[in-house]
């Protein structure tokens, strides 16, 4: 077999046998098959698309290019929550430290920033010694200690999607669903997950821009799951306008804590109790979701999930000041408050602009590997059907580099649409 074939078959609109899938996926975790013969491969996966059995193998190839790992020994049920990529997402920040503080020990593998979308690795790594490479046995003994681990894929968990992931951030192959499907539910298998929660994102702000296509993303995960065995529940959030209200590491940082404090912006506030009620009643810590929703606020507002966010930074090597004095984060040289050019009712917050944005400041990468500034992105202040005043603030700018300060200024104004006539507020959560 050459790698060479495969790519030409999939570019000729041929279906893979398994086989190919786990020949050139081994080839490519071993480094024999190249960077460049992978990229035009995800390429025409992404032009020509996988069947359903396609999607599977290589889900299952991604998953078994490293070990497997088996948490029976640890805890009752493992359950995982991985969201499809957002703007302003820092949910797991959230939900992890609520449900670890309701009595469901969480244990997750996260990404990086994907294209325009903000990845939780990235986030956390805005903590001064926060370690994203936990081996699986400091993975297993933080999960039964501390009872919550937030962390990245290792060489030895899933590295070849880790290794696709990286090369698909940089090479206009992230929007396909059968590559996303496969990605997502690799990692959440090979790390041992006996319950998945997706939170599939549907939007200008999401890989998936009709709610067609997140449902079609949704139910081939929710079929891949459950052919490795795993629970799944999907549920499909809005990514119209960014989530919460910062969008950039460290300010993300900043606003997961202060709704670990209580606070925050209502939507996200709403989001992450919708998800820790979910988390709960999968991992059978409550009978139904309106017991959970009821545990997780209360874990919200009496400060246990933040005392199990502050556990989680500790035990991974990070420095707590950060997080009992957000202040100290990462913090931009440049900070501009941009003011509303008219009166009008918001009809748009682009979130695929405002996350674009955030990468032209440097949050994100347009190169693999790239380093990225944790303190830069934007806090924007409206969401979609507020009414807002000529000269009220619109939204804030964090750069460190003039240049491009100026630059997302008027993306950003573009970004946010006025109308004349009220618009109604978008939802949070789609049907499914
Ligand atoms: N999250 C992943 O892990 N992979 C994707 O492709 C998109 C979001």
């Amino acid at each position: 077999m050459r790698a060479v074939d495969i790519i030409i078959k999939k570019r000729d609109k041929g279906e893979l046998t398994r086989e190919e899938i786990e020949f050139f996926v081994q080839g490519f975790t071993r480094g024999e098959i190249t960077d460049y013969q992978v990229s035009a491969w995800a390429m025409a996966v992404l032009l020509n698309g996988m069947t359903p059995p396609e999607t599977a193998d290589l889900t299952l190839a991604l998953a078994h290019s490293g070990e497997m790992v088996d948490l029976s020994d640890v805890v009752k049920v493992a359950v995982d929550k991985h969201s499809t990529g957002g703007v302003g997402d820092k949910t797991s920040l959230v939900v992890l430290p609520v449900s670890a503080a309701c009595g469901l020990p969480v244990g997750k593998v996260s990404g990086r920033g994907l294209d325009f979308s903000g990845g939780t690795l990235d986030k956390m790594e805005s903590i001064p010694g926060y370690r994203c490479d936990l081996t699986t046995d400091e993975f297993k003994r933080q999960l039964r200690e501390v009872g919550i681990v937030l962390t990245g894929q290792t060489p030895y968990l899933a590295p070849a999607d880790g290794k696709l992931y990286a090369l698909r951030d940089v090479t206009g192959t992230v929007q396909s669903i059968p590559l996303i499907a496969s990605s997502v539910m690799s990692k959440k298998i090979a790390a041992g997950a006996q319950a998945i929660l997706l939170d599939v994102k549907v939007g200008l702000g999401a890989f998936m821009l009709t709610l067609e296509d997140a449902r079609q993303l949704a139910n081939l995960m929710i079929a891949i799951g459950e052919l490795a065995g795993r629970r799944v529940v999907a549920l499909l959030a809005d990514m119209n306008q960014p989530l919460g209200c910062a969008v950039g590491n460290a300010l993300e940082v900043r606003e997961a804590i202060e709704t670990l404090h209580g606070g925050s912006p209502q939507d996200f506030r709403e989001h992450c109790l919708t998800f820790s009620a979910h988390m709960l009643t999968l991992g059978g810590v409550v009978p139904d979701l309106a017991s959970g929703r009821a545990l997780a606020v209360r874990a919200l507002d009496d400060g246990s999930a933040f005392k199990k966010f502050r556990a989680l930074v500790s035990a991974q090597g990070g420095d707590v000041s950060y997080v009992d004095d957000p202040d100290k984060l990462p913090k931009a040289r440049l900070v501009e408050l941009v003011k509303a050019p008219r009166s009008g009712y918001l009809a748009q917050v682009n979130a695929r602009i405002v996350g674009e944005a955030a990468v032209a400041l440097g949050a994100g990468r347009t190169k693999k590997g790239q380093a990225i500034d944790h303190a830069v992105g934007i806090v924007i202040y409206h969401k979609v059907g507020d009414f807002v005043k000529k000269g009220q603030p619109l939204f804030t700018i964090h750069a460190n580099n003039p240049a491009r300060q100026a630059e997302v200024r008027e993306r950003l104004l573009n970004a946010h649409v006025l109308s004349d006539e009220p618009v109604a507020p978008l939802p949070i959560f789609y049907d499914n």
